[in-house]
């Protein structure tokens, strides 16, 4: 098997105050935020940071966000942030976090939801759980992309596609609330006919998301024949698309 970059995975480093270089809105709801690591490791397409917040009286709470960006970006990780309406972590990067501010961060914390080059890959990936599936896609367009990699997307409306530029012909993707205008593709949740679309005989699956997302999709997988064993899934929260 062709191996990506040389990483084994380490226990993360500590923890470490990032700057925050660059942010993007990616939907009315999701931003990108690029953070400059002074104690930077490389990292495998589908680990995570912790981030960690500290209020003025002390009180400390942090929560997981996957790496969006590939390894060959030394230096740095993009981290893609969902704003959930009455969260804690994810209002606090949208409202307050600005260009040049920095952040507390440590990772990355090994996992086994790693992508180290196996092929072909099945992406599947409900609302922001499209982010470590990213690096992935993000990683192997640059080190090799004729290696067959296929993303299955799921998102409420055209407005919610996360790296809409980024997508090309190597994903498919269905709305489950409100398609496009001009759409003619899959609407509605996941399915077997989606996954079908994907046409691809999977070496190794990815699935992230929601907690339902990932246990209809992945069930969706062993109905059509794929091994347990290759299939890895993270889960980002108790609801979604
Ligand atoms: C390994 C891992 C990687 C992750 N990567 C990402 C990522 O790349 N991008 C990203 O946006 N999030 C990611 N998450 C989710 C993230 O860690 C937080 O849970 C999320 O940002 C909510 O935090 P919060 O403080 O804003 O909301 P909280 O204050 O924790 O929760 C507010 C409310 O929202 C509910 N809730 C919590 N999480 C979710 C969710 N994901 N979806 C819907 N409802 C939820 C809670 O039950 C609660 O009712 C990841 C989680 C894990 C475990």
């Amino acid at each position: 098997m062709e191996r990506l970059t040389p990483v084994e995975q380490h226990a993360p480093g500590k923890w470490q105050i990032g700057t925050v270089s660059e942010i993007k809105q990616e939907t009315p709801r999701v931003k990108s935020f690029v953070i400059e690591l002074p104690m930077w490791m490389p990292h495998l397409p589908g680990q995570h940071y912790d981030v960690r917040l500290t209020a003025p009286d002390g009180y400390r709470t942090q929560r997981s966000y996957s790496i969006a960006s590939s390894p060959l970006d030394e230096g740095r990780i993009e981290l893609t942030i969902d704003r959930l309406e009455d969260g804690e972590v994810s209002p606090y990067f949208h409202d307050v976090v600005i260009e040049r501010d920095q952040v507390e961060l440590r990772g990355p914390f090994t996992s086994y939801f790693v992508w180290r080059g196996e092929a072909p890959v099945l992406l599947v990936g409900g609302g922001s759980g499209v982010v470590p599936l990213m690096a992935m896609l993000r990683h192997r367009r640059r080190i090799m992309p004729e290696l067959e990699m296929r993303l299955v997307y799921s998102v409420r409306s055209a407005e919610d596609v996360i790296y809409a530029d980024e997508l090309g012909e190597d994903a498919v993707l269905t709305f489950t609330r409100e398609p496009p205008a001009d759409w003619s593709g899959h609407v509605g949740r996941i399915d077997s006919a989606l996954l079908a679309e994907a046409s691809i005989d999977p070496a190794i699956a990815f699935v992230c998301g929601s907690n339902g997302f990932v246990e209809k999709a992945a069930d969706l997988l062993l109905e059509s024949g794929v091994d347990p064993h290759l299939i890895r899934t993270e889960r980002f929260g108790p609801t979604g698309p």
